[in-house]
C-alpha cells in the first residue's frame, strides 16, 4: 500500500513516515502542496495524507485540485486548528475524513486503515476522468478533449488509457495488459497491444513515433508517464 504525505514540518514527516513504514506502508512525501500535485499526477497512491497548514498553496487548495485532475482515492486531511470551519471546508473541498493535530498514532493508523478498506470495497469507484497537460479524458465517454477540440476513444482504447493512468509510472507488461483490459485468462501470443498502443499513441501523442506518455520499455513492456 502506497501513502503519499504532503506535509511541510520535516521533523513530523520523519515521524509518520517511521509510523507508517513499520505498519508495512511504502510512504513517499513532499513538503509543498505544489509538488504534492505533481507527485499524485506522477504515481498512483492507496491514500493521500494531507496538511491543511502549508507554504504556497494550503491543503484545502490542494484537496480541490487533486480532485479536479481525477484523483479519487481516499485524502485524510491533518487540521492543526481543530476548528470546526476547517473540517467542514476540508471536507467539502473533496477530502474522505480528517485527524487533528497533534494526532494520536493509533487513531492516525486506524484511520487510515479504514480508508484504504473503505476505497477498495468500492472497488467499482474506477477512475471517471483525468487530466493531464491540459488534455482531459472522460473515461465515461470515451473521449479526449484537448485545446478545445473533443477525439473520440473506442471502449478499448479508452480502458486501456484508464489502466496506464492507474498505474502511471509503473511498467506494466503486455500479459498484465492482455489480463486486465482484455481479461484474457491464459495469456495468446497476440499483437493486439501493440497495435492498440499505435492508436492510442495517435490520439493522445502530439508526435506518435516520439511518443512522450507511452513509453515502450524495450523487454519489458510499456509505462505511462506525465
Ligand atoms: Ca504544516
Amino acid at each position: 500500500m502506497k501513502i503519499l504525505l504532503i506535509e511541510d514540518e520535516a521533523g513530523l514527516v520523519r515521524v509518520l513516515t517511521d509510523l507508517l513504514s513499520r505498519r508495512g506502508y511504502e510512504v513517499a512525501s513532499c513538503l509543498t502542496g505544489e509538488t504534492g500535485v505533481e507527485t499524485a499526477a506522477k504515481r498512483a497512491f492507496d491514500l493521500i495524507i494531507l496538511d491543511v497548514m502549508l507554504p504556497g498553496i494550503d491543503g484545502f487548495e490542494v484537496c480541490r485540485r487533486l480532485r479536479r485532475s481525477g484523483i479519487q482515492g481516499p485524502i485524510l486531511m491533518l487540521t492543526a486548528l481543530g476548528d470546526t470551519r476547517d473540517k467542514v471546508a476540508g471536507l467539502e473541498g473533496g477530502a474522505d475524513d480528517y485527524v487533528t493535530k497533534p494526532y494520536d498514532p493509533d487513531e492516525l493508523l486506524a484511520r487510515i486503515a479504514a480508508l484504504i478498506r473503505r476505497a477498495s470495497f468500492s472497488g467499482g469507484s474506477e477512475l471517471r476522468s483525468f487530466e493531464f497537460d491540459g488534455k482531459t479524458v472522460d473515461f465515461v465517454k470515451s473521449r479526449l478533449v484537448h485545446k478545445g477540440k473533443t477525439l473520440d476513444l473506442s471502449e478499448r482504447e479508452s480502458r486501456l488509457l484508464r489502466y496506464f493512468v492507474e498505474h502511471r509510472g509503473e511498467i506494466v507488461t503486455r500479459e498484465t495488459l492482455l489480463q486486465e483490459v482484455w481479461g484474457y485468462q491464459s495469456v495468446p501470443l497476440t499483437r493486439t497491444v501493440d497495435v492498440h498502443i499505435v492508436w492510442l499513441r495517435q490520439k493522445i501523442e502530439e508526435d506518435p513515433k516520439n511518443p512522450r506518455y507511452i513509453l515502450t520499455v524495450h523487454g519489458h513492456g510499456y509505462r505511462f508517464s506525465v
